[in-house]
């Protein structure tokens, strides 16, 4: 179970492809310090939020995510941004708390939109409720469980400056680091 960033389609179509590699250019990339930087809360609820939460939903759907944080879009802020059904609307959550988690835990590979190339599996509660913000500034909870309990927990994970690295076996930690390293200067050498 691939978990913000889909897993490989060979079958594609070349324009959404096309769309995707323009998408992920837009997002930050490991080795970017705002990823690893604690993101501040929202306090303004104006036009310039829903601005920001309709292009993270817009940059999530061409990269073909189910999830983005604000700090991925270069912005520090608490927010992020979900879909974990394709025909559902994006969810977002400002300022979102996990005020729950179950004791109940389960191992489940997961990706991100700025670690390219990287699957590791990250032990996380199967249950969690979140208490956030909507665009509006309403308060809203949120109960969930399975796959959308780990996107939303993947997500508020960003908001602290914790990337999936810091939640895996050691062992895959130092593989997943190496490839990216790899991948850094096939860039280099290439740019
Ligand atoms: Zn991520």
């Amino acid at each position: 179970m691939a978990e913000e960033e889909a897993p490989e389609q060979p079958q594609i179509d070349p324009e959404v492809l096309a769309r995707r590699q323009a998408a992920i250019a837009h997002i930050r990339q490991f080795g970017d310090p705002i990823l690893r930087t604690k993101a501040r809360a929202v306090d303004h609820f104006d036009g310039a939020l829903r601005d920001e939460i309709e292009r993270m939903g817009r940059l999530m759907g061409d990269a073909i995510g189910v999830g983005l944080a604000a700090p991925q879009a270069g912005v520090s802020h608490r927010l992020l941004v979900y879909r974990t059904e394709p025909d559902s609307a994006v969810q977002a959550l400002v300022n979102p708390e996990i005020e729950w988690s179950s004791r109940d835990k389960e191992w489940g590979e997961e990706g991100c939109l700025s670690l390219p190339g990287v699957h590791v599996e990250v032990e996380r509660p199967v249950h969690v409720r979140v208490r956030a913000l909507n665009a509006d500034g309403d308060p809203l909870t949120v109960e969930a469980s399975g796959f959308e309990a780990r996107v939303i927990q993947h997500e508020v994970d960003h908001l602290d400056g914790v990337l999936i690295l810091d939640r895996t076996t050691r062992d895959q930690r130092k593989e997943a680091v190496r490839s990216l390293r790899e991948r850094e200067r096939a860039r280099d050498a290439a740019a």
